[in-house]
């Protein structure tokens, strides 16, 4: 436990303070804004979308460690997938840190790291901020994300 424990502090702090695909895009499909109020992270998530696959994603924002590694995470791992297949793994994210799922129930890859959230049940709504936020981008819906009733 304690070798997961040093893994995702490592893991979460190289993506915090070397965020992946961080920016905008120049030609963005959808975006969407997000918004944790209980820690006030704030994330914008931008989405090219070409043949209903993500072909190019950035995120910009400002926040916790949890919230920005999230997003830079996320956005590695959604790239290249349909729509679909990245509203499925948002599925299996939330189930991993809501304790729902364990780590070997789900096929998360170095997303598994944020399991070590669900002991603390405000940082899920940091770690899934960016997801929501991506889910309501994919959706087209046009207002800001939100945590509450995680
Ligand atoms: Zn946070």
């Amino acid at each position: 436990m304690s070798d997961l424990r040093e893994l995702y502090q490592e893991v979460i702090l190289d993506h915090y303070k070397h965020p992946r695909n961080r920016g905008t895009l120049e030609q963005c499909s959808k975006s969407a804004d997000g918004f944790n109020p209980l820690c006030g992270d704030r994330i914008t998530v931008e989405l090219e979308i070409d043949d209903g696959r993500i072909a190019d994603i950035r995120f910009e924002g400002s926040g916790c460690a949890i919230s920005m590694a999230s997003a830079s995470m996320m956005t590695e791992a959604v790239k290249g997938l349909t729509e679909k297949e990245a509203k499925q793994l948002f599925a299996d994210f939330r189930r991993l840190v809501t304790g729902e799922a364990g780590v070997e129930e789900v096929d998360l890859g170095k997303l598994a790291v944020f399991a070590g959230v669900r002991d603390y049940p405000t940082r899920v709504k940091c770690a899934t901020l960016t997801w929501h936020t991506l889910s309501n981008a994919i959706e087209g819906r046009v207002e800001s994300a939100r945590t509450e009733g995680e």
